[in-house]
C-alpha cells in the first residue's frame, strides 16, 4: 500500500514523554478524505493509554482522538465531503459495517469490535492506527463528521470525544425536563455534561471534589454544586437524584453516590477507573437502583450531538497549547488540574 509520511507527536514507550516523530499515512482509496487537522483535544483517556493503564498498549503510540479541522483531498467515490469542508474525526475509524449495530449506526457495540482512531487494529489497511497529534488524518468518510460552522473549532474539538460520551448515555436514559441529573467529576466529560443536561431542560447538581469548581459550577450552567468531600453536604442530597453521570477516572467509592438515587435511578459510569470498583448489596438493593455504563457513541448520534451542540452554543472551556507544551499539559491532567479541556493547536506541529 502506498503511503505518505506525516508529522506527529508521541510516545515510544509506556509511560514515556511525547516526542516528535514520523507516521505514514495511507494515500487516499476511493471513499477516503484526507482532513488537515487544525485542532485536536486532549481526553482522559489519551493518558490512560499512554500509560498503559489497560494493558495492550501499542507503541509507538500517536494519541488524540478529538480531531478537528479541514478536507484538503478526497477519494473518487466521495460524496459526502468537498475539499474545504470543516469536517472531525473522533474515536471511531473504522468497524465491520454489516452487522445489526453497525447497520443501525450504533458501530459502538459492533460485534467485530470497532477500529479506534488510535491504538486499535486496523483489520482493514493492516498495521494499527495512529490518533490526532498529527498533520492529518485519511479517514473513510463514513466516519467523518461535519462540524457546524457556528461553533468556534478549537472549542468545538473536544465534543468528537467528551461531547457524545456524555450525550449519548443522557438521552438515552432520558434526561430532560423534570429529572435531577447529577455529574461527577467535573474534569473534560463533566464540564460538557452540564452545559448538554441543562440544555436537555434537567435541574442539573454538580458533585466535585475541587473547592474551586463549586465555585464556577454555576458559570457552567449547574443549578446546584455540592463538595462531595463534605459528608453534611453529601447527606441533604439522599436520596434525591434521578441520575448521575459518573466521569471519575480513577478509582472512587459508588455506594457513596448510589446512596444520592432516588427509587428506580441510575449511576452511569462513563469514566474508566483502570481499578475495579465495588458495590454494596444494599446500595442497588434499596430502591431497585442501577449501576450501569456507557461507552462513546455511534456515527450518527454524534452528528446529532454536534448539531444539538450548535443550536444550543454549546462548545468546551478549553485551554490551547502548543504541541511542544504537551507533557507539561498531560502532568496537569494526571492531577486534574485543567479548565476544563486542552487543545492543542497543531499548527504549532511547524515549528
Ligand atoms: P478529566 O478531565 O481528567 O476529568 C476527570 C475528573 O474526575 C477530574 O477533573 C476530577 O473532577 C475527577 N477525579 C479525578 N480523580 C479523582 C479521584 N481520585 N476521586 C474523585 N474524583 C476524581 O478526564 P476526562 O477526559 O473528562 O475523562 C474522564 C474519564 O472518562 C477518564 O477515565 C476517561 O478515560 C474516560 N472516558 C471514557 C469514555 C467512554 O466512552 N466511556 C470516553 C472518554 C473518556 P473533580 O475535580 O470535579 O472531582
Ligand atoms: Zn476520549
Ligand atoms: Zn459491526
Amino acid at each position: 500500500m502506498e503511503t505518505k509520511n506525516i508529522k506527529a507527536f508521541g510516545a515510544d514507550a509506556a509511560a514515556a514523554a511525547l516526542t516528535p516523530m514520523q507516521i505514514q499515512r495511507r494515500t487516499l482509496t476511493p471513499h477516503d478524505v484526507e482532513i488537515e487537522i487544525l485542532f485536536c483535544g486532549i481526553c482522559h483517556s489519551d493518558l490512560h493509554q499512554v500509560k498503559n493503564d489497560f494493558g495492550g498498549a501499542m507503541f509507538p503510540m500517536v494519541p488524540g482522538h478529538e480531531m478537528v479541522g479541514r478536507v484538503t483531498a478526497i477519494g473518487d467515490h466521495v460524496t459526502k465531503f468537498k475539499v474545504g469542508d470543516l469536517a472531525a474525526v473522533g474515536c471511531i475509524v473504522d468497524s465491520c459495517r454489516v452487522c445489526e449495530y453497525c447497520k443501525e449506526s450504533q458501530e459502538q457495540f459492533c460485534d467485530e469490535g470497532v477500529t479506534f482512531s488510535f491504538n486499535s487494529a486496523d483489520k482493514t489497511h493492516g498495521g494499527y492506527t495512529f490518533g490526532g497529534y498529527s498533520e492529518s488524518i485519511v479517514t473513510d468518510e463514513k466516519y467523518v463528521l461535519h462540524v457546524p460552522e457556528s461553533l468556534d473549532l478549537a472549542a468545538a474539538a473536544p465534543l468528537l470525544c467528551a461531547g457524545i460520551t456524555v450525550y449519548s448515555p443522557l438521552k438515552h436514559w432520558n434526561v430532560g425536563p423534570g429529572t435531577k441529573v447529577g455529574i461527577l467529576g467535573i474534569g473534560g466529560l463533566g464540564h460538557v455534561a452540564i452545559k448538554i443536561a441543562k440544555a436537555m431542560g434537567a435541574h442539573v447538581v454538580v458533585l466535585t471534589t475541587s473547592a474551586t469548581k463549586v465555585a464556577d459550577a454555576k458559570r457552567l450552567g449547574a443549578d446546584e454544586a455540592v463538595l462531595t468531600t463534605d459528608p453534611a453536604q453529601m447527606a441533604k442530597l439522599t436520596r434525591s437524584l434521578n441520575f448521575i453521570l459518573d466521569t471519575v477516572s480513577a478509582k472512587h467509592d459508588v455506594n457513596a453516590y448510589l446512596n444520592l438515587l432516588k427509587p428506580d435511578g441510575s449511576v452511569v459510569l462513563v469514566g474508566l477507573p483502570p481499578e475495579p470498583l465495588s458495590i454494596a448489596a444494599f446500595s442497588v438493593v434499596a430502591g431497585r437502583r442501577s449501576f450501569s455504563g456507557s461507552n462513546i457513541g455511534g456515527i450518527a448520534e454524534t452528528q446529532e450531538m454536534l448539531d444539538f451542540c450548535a443550536k444550543h452554543n454549546i462548545t468546551a472551556d478549553i485551554e490551547l497549547i502548543n504541541i511542544q507544551d504537551i507533557n507539561e499539559a498531560y502532568e496537569r491532567l494526571e492531577k486534574g488540574d485543567v479548565h476544563y479541556r486542552f487543545v492543542i493547536d497543531m499548527a504549532s506541529l511547524k515549528n
